[in-house]
């Protein structure tokens, strides 16, 4: 059996600033008001006979919310992002956010923000569909933390403002 969750009537959301670097129109910082839309598939199990407890679903997905709301997301990862004085193979989220400020180049343009402006995320871009598999892994762990055994997938949809979204399934 499976429980959905709708992000914008459950209130799911986060207002984020980020860019793709070297696109074309994307590659201009910008912002969107994200919801988040999750499926999540299992065996009924417990002395409720839920899937999944929607409480446990929400309060995850909320936190991971808050944690990148009001912020510039910055992939560590992406291969166009240079980080002054980090060379490439050793970028890591720990590193970077000990720094005060975060000095980086995207082609010849440079950039200077102070790190608590930031969210740093261990992705290779922050797209809709990398930013859809960094809450399904993310929500999978919590459940796992939570004790849950009987679930089989989960699907976790990144909407950039309402109309266009990324969907990954992940299986558990
Ligand atoms: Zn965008």
């Amino acid at each position: 059996m499976k429980i959905l969750i709708n992000g914008i009537n459950a209130n799911l959301r986060f207002s984020s600033a980020h860019l793709i670097p070297s696109h074309e129109t994307c590659g201009f910082i910008h912002g969107h008001s994200y919801f988040v839309d999750v499926e999540i598939e299992g065996e009924r199990a417990g002395e409720f006979q839920f899937v999944v407890d929607f409480k446990d679903v929400k309060n995850s997905l909320r936190s991971i919310c808050k944690s990148l709301d009001h912020r510039l997301l910055v992939p560590v990862f992406n291969k166009h992002i240079s980080f002054k004085d980090v060379p490439d193979n050793e970028k890591s989220v720990e590193k970077l956010q000990k720094e005060k400020s975060l000095q980086f180049k995207i082609g010849d343009k440079g950039y200077t923000i102070p790190t608590v402006d930031c969210v740093l995320l261990p992705l290779p871009t922050s797209s809709a569909e990398d930013l859809a598999k960094f809450f399904a892994d993310k929500l999978s762990d919590d459940l796992k933390d939570m004790g849950y055994d009987n679930l089989s997938s989960l699907s976790a949809c990144v909407n950039e403002g309402i109309g266009q979204g990324a969907l990954y399934n992940k299986e558990l």
